[in-house]
């Protein structure tokens, strides 16, 4: 593959702007001189744009998009998780377009947006069997080279509660799923303990990683939280276990706050941090100061649940960031940074700073300072995915 330059590109924002050289899907170098082209190179020049490392979504919901699909309008407002169950089943039986075509559909907006890792949850269910599994294997093979896709088998519907599930996540895994999932381990099943067991069991079984949904809030989240750092522990799994929506963080007391964040950095537990219209954003600051590994997920987008959401993983570090009323730069660079390198640190993933030898993924966009970039997204100028440019100006490209 022919030496790729993008000149006068600014990475990480830095005043000056410089040249990085790709060639065979790695950052060959960076440097602030002009670039020096030799035969057969490709010169894009990026007029001043900021580069960043590509945008880590660790936390969404493929399957459940509504993408591409005819905006549907909703008269009610769905309250206990029971209705939103009932309806999500209702909706599978009512949505005729195959999952993988609406996942795509989403994803391929994600990836223009600057996804270049992202984490997907796959509902499994007797209602629905494999059927979504098998769609976004089948996606995660076709967008091989455009973004990193991983897939958690999910209990969507409860795990204890609806028999044979535990059965289907363990098909999924023989399929390929990347990790196992959780969902409400004592608010939805009624059995934590039980529901730990199974999902733990399964990872150590096929040496995968796991994640829970944890939306039980106050003293029993914190309990929940104790229960999966002693198993994290116990199975030597630091690293491979993750957690979203902790509702438990959202308010807890500041003495509470360092404890469940120690909690979790002693034990190697990252958190995905959910930005949700009616829920306080957990203080992220300290949870970092204590060593969380975290980062952000665009979570259920214009799904069977929700119109709201895009995919854009910059508009969550905005969301967030507005949320927690961020001012000072420094906050707001924060903010991104849950988006970029934090979030690949959170996964074990390598840097993509981007820096000599680093996988070349990577994302364009203009812009003066990076505060500014977060406060009011801008359109991604330029998308590339191991060294490969995948979109330009917000729509992914084909030929280059
Ligand atoms: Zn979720």
């Amino acid at each position: 593959m022919s030496r790729i330059l993008l000149t006068n590109a600014r990475v990480n924002g830095a005043e000056q702007a410089g040249t990085i050289a790709v060639r065979d899907g790695v950052v060959e170098s960076v440097t602030d001189l002009p670039p020096a082209p030799q035969p057969g190179d490709r010169v894009v020049d990026l007029g001043g744009q900021i580069v960043l490392p590509g945008f880590v979504d660790g936390h969404c919901h493929a399957d459940k998009s509504l993408w591409g699909e005819p905006w549907v309008r909703r008269t009610s407002e769905v309250v206990s998780m029971e209705q939103m169950f009932e309806d999500t089943v209702a909706q599978w039986a009512a949505t005729t377009t195959p999952v993988a075509t609406r996942a795509r559909a989403f994803l391929d907006e994600c990836v223009a947006f600057g996804s270049t890792t992202i984490r997907t949850f796959v509902d499994v269910a007797p209602e629905i069997g494999l059927s979504g599994i098998e769609g976004l294997l089948e996606v995660r093979e076709d967008m091989r080279g455009l973004t990193d896709l991983s897939i958690v088998a999910f209990p969507q519907l409860g795990l204890l509660r609806r028999p044979g599930t535990d059965a289907l996540l363990e098909e999924a895994l023989k399929l390929g799923v990347d990790a196992v999932g959780g969902l409400d381990p004592a608010g939805i099943d009624g059995d934590a303990l039980a529901q730990l067991d199974i999902v733990f069991g399964l990872a150590e079984r096929y040496g995968v990683a796991v994640d829970f949904h944890m939306h039980e809030d106050g003293e029993l989240g914190w309990w929940l939280i104790r229960r999966i750092a002693e198993r994290t522990r116990a199975l030597g799994m630091a690293g491979k276990v993750s957690l979203c929506d902790v509702f438990s963080l959202a308010d807890p007391t500041p003495e509470r706050l360092h404890e469940m964040g120690t909690t979790l950095a002693d034990a190697g537990i990252a958190v995905a941090v959910g930005v949700h219209g009616l829920l306080p954003v957990p203080d992220v600051r300290t949870l970092h100061r204590l060593g969380v590994s975290m980062c952000l997920g665009s979570d259920s987008s214009r799904s069977l649940w929700s119109p709201w959401g895009d995919g854009d993983i910059l508009s969550r570090a905005m969301f967030m960031a507005y949320k927690c009323y961020f001012r000072r730069d420094e906050d707001l660079e924060f903010a991104l940074d849950m988006a970029t390198t934090l979030g690949r640190e959170a996964f074990g993933l390598p840097s993509v700073e981007p820096r000599a030898g680093d996988p070349a993924d990577l994302v364009a966009l203009p812009g003066e300072a990076l505060g500014e970039i977060v406060v009011c997204p801008p359109r991604r100028g330029l998308v590339m995915k191991a060294g490969r440019i995948v979109a330009r100006n917000g729509a992914l490209v084909n030929s280059e």
